[in-house]
């Protein structure tokens, strides 16, 4: 039976590849089954050029980077009109893998990839937190579809589902998968935030920090591991993927 009063939904996209709300999709009889609960507006996914950042909604949830000057507008639009929002995926969490740029030459680096002028900006990366009051966050690149159902269901039965709060190695242990650190091999688990079902690890690859810094991180100890086999400059160029540098420089 038709449920009334269905939750509102927005699902927005700033400057980002929509990987996240691909990986909400993939999940398609959670998604379809959400149908009859929520009514969803706004996805780029479903409708080319869709604009109903003026309407109102219960949750807001914002994927891809604050990069532009119309992302910039388009998310203080979404925050005056919506109860809730939530930041989803690496983009809007902490920035995404833009932030590589910011630790190099922005001009080189831009003129690299374009080659010239294209009217395009190049502004310093910012998370969607530092542009608007954010009241969740589900990071990830991209996000575990099942956590965004588990805090929608959440929402619908009026209650707030809390963030996984270990780390990536917890899950990865949990399931068997071998430990690539032990064996010399680069992976941030232990100082990253669990919540993916450690599922790099299943692939047999090392964790890059796609879910930001965990709480009480003991960075020192994983540098220092990582160091028996590399060299500072390596270690870094996997801290710098998803803005994790950054993350431990403001600790
Ligand atoms: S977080 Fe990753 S998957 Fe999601 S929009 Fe950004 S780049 Fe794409
Ligand atoms: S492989 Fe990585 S995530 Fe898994 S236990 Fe080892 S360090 Fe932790
Ligand atoms: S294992 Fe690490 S890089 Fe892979 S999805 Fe999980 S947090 Fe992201």
């Amino acid at each position: 039976m038709e449920r009334k009063n269905k939750l509102v939904i927005g699902l927005f996209s700033l400057t980002g590849c929509e990987g996240c709300y691909f990986a909400i999709l993939d999940l398609t009889k959670e998604f379809i089954a959400l149908g009859n609960k929520v009514e969803i507006k706004n996805c780029r996914l479903f409708e080319e050029d869709v604009h109903l950042e003026d309407e109102k909604y219960d949750v807001a949830f914002i994927e891809g980077s604050p990069l532009t000057t119309a992302n910039r507008e388009t998310v203080k639009r979404i925050r005056r009109n919506s109860k809730l929002v939530v930041a989803l995926g690496a983009c809007s969490c902490l920035g995404g893998i833009y932030h590589i740029k910011e630790y190099h030459d922005k001009a080189k680096i831009f003129n690299h990839v374009y080659h010239k002028d294209v009217g395009i900006e190049n502004f310093d990366v910012q998370t969607l937190e530092q542009l608007i009051k954010v009241d969740h966050k589900i990071p990830g690149c991209p996000v575990n579809g099942r956590e965004f159902m588990r805090f929608v269901y959440g929402l619908l039965v009026g209650k707030k589902i809390k963030s996984v709060q270990n780390p990536v190695c917890y899950e990865c242990q949990m399931r068997g998968y071998e430990c690539l650190l032990q064996k010399g091999q680069v992976c941030l688990g232990p100082i990253t935030f669990g919540g993916c079902e450690a599922i790099c690890l299943k692939s047999k690859q090392g964790c890059w920090g796609c879910r930001g810094l965990v709480k009480d991180a003991e960075v020192s100890n994983l540098i220092k591991k990582l160091r028996e086999k590399y060299s500072d400059k390596e270690i870094t160029k996997y801290l710098e993927v998803f803005g994790i540098k950054e993350q431990i420089n403001n600790l």
